[in-house]
C-alpha cells in the first residue's frame, strides 16, 4: 500500500513542481553545499521556500538563496545520513530536481530598514538571499554553528561580510548564554532594527526569551528552520 502512494506521489511531482537542472554544485567550509540550478522564470523574493522533492512523498524545504531570471541556488546544510543530505551528496551537474516553489515563508517584504541577522548554518540561505536581493544590508549577525572557523570561512566565501557573534555549538546547550548575550547585545546597539531569526527551535525560545528577559521587544520575523526531534519541517 505505501508503495502506491509513493508511486502516485512520484507521478504527481513529475507533473506539478518545478524542474531544476543542476549546473553546480560546490562543497563550501562548514558543510554547506551550494547547489546552483537552472529553472524557468518565477517571482523569487528574499524570505521564501522551496520544498524539494527527495523521494516518494519526502519533500524538504530549503531558502532560495540567490537567483536570475532562469537560475536559482540553495545552500543546504549536510548533517550526515539524513534524506536531505543523501540528496544534496549525490548530485551532480545536469542532475534533474523537483521543487514546489517559490512559496512565501517569512514575508520580507514588510522587513523596514537593515536588519540584524540570527540562526545557524541553516539560516545563511536567508542571509545570501538578503544581501543579494534585500533593500539594506543587515546591521549585525550572529550564529550558532559547528565550527566558527569554518562557519566564517564561508560566510567570507559568499562574500557576506563577517558575522559580529559566531558561537559554537555545544551538545548540552551550554553555549546559549553567549549567542543570547550575543543577541541582546546587538539589539541595544541597533534599536531600530528588525529581527530575523531563524534555526533550531530551541534556540530561538531561547532567544525570545533573553530578549524579553531584558525587556528588549524588536520587530521580530521569527521561523523554526529545524528542530531534533522533529523531520522535515516546513
Ligand atoms: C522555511 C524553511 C527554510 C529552510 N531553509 C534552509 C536552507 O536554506 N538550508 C538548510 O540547510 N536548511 C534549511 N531549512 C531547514 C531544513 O529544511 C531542515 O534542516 C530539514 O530537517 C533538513 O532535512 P534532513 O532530511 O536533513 O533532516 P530530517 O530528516 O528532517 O531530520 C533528521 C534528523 O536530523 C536533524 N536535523 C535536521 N536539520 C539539521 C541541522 N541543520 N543540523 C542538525 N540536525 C539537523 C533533525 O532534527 C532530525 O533529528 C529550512 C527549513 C524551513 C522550514
Amino acid at each position: 500500500m505505501v508503495q502506491i502512494f509513493d508511486q502516485m506521489a512520484e507521478t504527481a511531482a513529475r507533473l506539478l513542481l518545478r524542474q531544476g537542472t543542476v549546473t553546480g554544485v560546490t562543497d563550501l567550509p562548514g558543510q554547506l553545499r551550494q547547489i546552483d540550478m537552472e529553472t524557468s522564470p518565477g517571482s523569487w523574493s528574499p524570505g521564501q521556500k522551496v520544498q524539494v522533492h527527495i523521494s516518494g512523498r519526502v519533500l524538504r524545504t530549503f531558502t532560495p538563496s540567490r537567483w536570475t531570471e532562469r537560475s536559482v541556488s540553495l545552500l543546504v546544510h549536510t548533517v550526515g545520513s539524513t534524506p536531505a543530505s543523501r540528496w544534496a551528496g549525490g548530485l551532480s551537474v545536469g542532475a534533474g530536481v523537483r521543487m514546489l516553489g517559490p512559496r512565501p515563508s517569512l514575508d520580507l517584504s514588510r522587513l523596514a530598514g537593515a536588519p540584524i541577522m540570527v540562526g545557524d548554518e541553516t539560516s545563511v540561505g536567508l542571509a545570501a538571499a538578503w544581501s543579494s536581493h534585500g533593500n539594506a544590508p543587515a546591521v549585525a549577525s550572529v550564529f550558532e554553528c559547528d565550527s566558527p572557523e569554518e562557519l566564517g570561512a564561508a560566510l567570507g566565501i559568499l562574500q557576506l561580510g563577517a558575522a559580529d557573534v559566531l558561537v559554537k555549538r555545544d551538545s548540552v546547550d551550554g553555549h546559549l548564554d553567549a549567542l543570547t548575550e550575543g543577541v541582546v547585545e546587538a539589539v541595544r546597539r541597533h534599536p531600530d532594527a528588525p529581527l530575523v531569526l531563524t534555526g533550531r527551535s530551541q534556540t530561538i525560545s531561547a532567544i525570545r526569551r533573553h530578549l524579553k528577559g531584558a525587556n528588549l521587544r524588536p520587530t521580530s520575523f521569527v521561523k523554526t528552520y529545524w528542530d531534533p526531534n522533529r523531520t522535515g519541517l516546513d
